[in-house]
């Protein structure tokens, strides 16, 4: 059998998340083990919350892909659904809450190129283009087989190989799932009207209908529709498309060009009942589906790898080993809480815009009605949107480790 390359962590998958963690689980100086083939190209856009930019700032990754980042300065949501009730327009100014921008929106295949590169020039960080195939762990380390015929042994697993992870299933961790009639439907586009930095929110019957700005006279756009009228958009041709897509953004862009290639994902949630067991800790999908709904996914998934990077660090400096239970509990204790929270929003948001019951429907009218007016309340929930109020890992503070 050939030998184990030991190392004292390792990312399995090579996925944002993935990277994320390996990154500053290197940079600290953790002899670390990136496995995971390289991502194909995924031209879906990502709005990373600004504490998701502090983050990748403190990481040195950002300043190699801001330039391919369109900032978000005024959110706007609007009630498209033609109902009887119908909630109020709300605007929100990051200036309100002295923040430059919400976030910025970017392309996955920049984000990810910046994250490979970097990635790439950190001594400690060894990378392995394969697959694990098998995860086995023990009572003082974990072993890794992988798909290219070798092994890696390691204290820690950061597992970051997605929404079907074999190291979920390695760890005995179940889940709790539920998925929605809804289908996301993806596009970029170009438009003749500026977006001044706006991303703009229909909500309709069928879901949300997103428009978020990228640079230059181009958005990206997140479409949730019924299933049976998700293939029917996705079959149009492209002027068809483009018209149709104009027509539902009320023309707030201008002429609408629909770029070739659409992204198509069925809507689903689905939390581990448990984030780490068995020195596997679970980040970013491995840990948490959420459907594509106020941004939140990712910027929870890099959460996640700031998290488990800043317990393994502590635990190294203190000269203790990074795969250790109390280590693992603090994780689950710490993400538990800001992935529940989201992950119930999300969850009301949708069904309440779903829901032909009349009372679910006057709750989000008067929900929105209360954030929309009240100073304080509104404030308070741009600021909880941008970053739970509760505990932040200090990258997502900006601060190295
Ligand atoms: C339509 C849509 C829009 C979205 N918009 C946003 C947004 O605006 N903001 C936001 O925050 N989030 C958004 N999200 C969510 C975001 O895209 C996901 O949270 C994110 O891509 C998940 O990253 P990840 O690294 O956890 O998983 P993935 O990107 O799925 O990466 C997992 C990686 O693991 C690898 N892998 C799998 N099995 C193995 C194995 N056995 N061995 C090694 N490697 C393995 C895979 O090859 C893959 O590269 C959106 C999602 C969708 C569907």
């Amino acid at each position: 059998m050939a030998q184990a390359l030991t190392v004292e962590v390792a990312v399995i998958g090579g996925g944002p998340a993935g990277l994320t963690a390996a990154i500053a689980l290197a940079s600290a100086g953790i002899e670390t083990a990136l496995i995971g083939p390289e991502p194909s190209d995924d031209r879906r856009t990502t709005a990373l919350l600004a504490s998701s930019v502090a983050a990748l700032e403190a990481l040195g990754v950002w300043p190699d892909c801001a330039g391919q980042a369109a900032p978000l300065r005024t959110l706007r949501i609007a009630d498209d659904t033609g109902r009887l009730i119908r909630a109020p327009e709300v605007q929100f100014e990051a200036g309100e809450i002295g923040l430059n921008a919400f976030g910025h929106n970017i392309e996955n295949r920049h984000l990810l190129a910046a994250l490979i590169r970097h990635a790439g020039a950190i001594g400690a960080l060894t990378r392995l283009d394969t697959s694990a195939d098998r995860i086995e762990p023990g009572a003082h380390d974990v072993r890794i087989d992988l798909a290219s015929g070798g092994a890696v042994s390691a204290r820690l697993i950061v597992a970051a190989d997605g929404r079907n992870s074999i190291c979920r299933t390695a760890a005995g961790i179940d889940t709790d799932r539920r998925t929605y009639p809804q289908t996301a439907l993806t596009f970029n586009l170009r438009h003749t009207r500026p977006h001044n930095d706006t991303s703009t929110e229909f909500h309709t019957e069928e879901g949300p209908f997103t428009l978020v700005p990228l640079p230059g006279l181009r958005s990206s756009l997140v479409w949730v529709a019924a299933p049976r009228h998700a293939e029917r958009i996705a079959k149009l041709g492209p002027d068809a498309l483009s018209a149709e897509i104009e027509r539902r953004s009320h023309s707030i862009l201008g002429r609408i060009e629909a770029e070739p290639g659409h992204g198509r994902f069925p809507l689903a949630s689905e939390t581990a009942r448990c984030f780490a067991r068995d020195r596997i800790a679970l980040v970013g999908e491995a840990a948490h589906l959420i459907p594509p709904i106020g941004a939140q996914g990712l910027n929870l998934g890099l959460r996640d790898a700031a998290c488990v990077a800043e317990l393994a660090v502590e635990a190294r400096r203190r000269g203790g080993d990074v795969g250790a239970h109390d280590v693992l509990e603090r994780y689950d204790a710490l993400r538990r809480r800001d992935v529940t929270n989201r992950a119930f929003a999300v969850d009301l948001l949708n069904r309440t815009l779903l829901s032909d019951f009349l009372p679910a429907q006057s709750a989000r009218g008067l929900g929105l009605y209360l954030v929309g007016r009240v100073g304080p309340l509104r404030r308070a929930a741009m600021r909880e949107g941008v970053a739970p109020a509760a505990w932040q890992p200090r990258l997502m503070r900006g601060e190295v480790l």
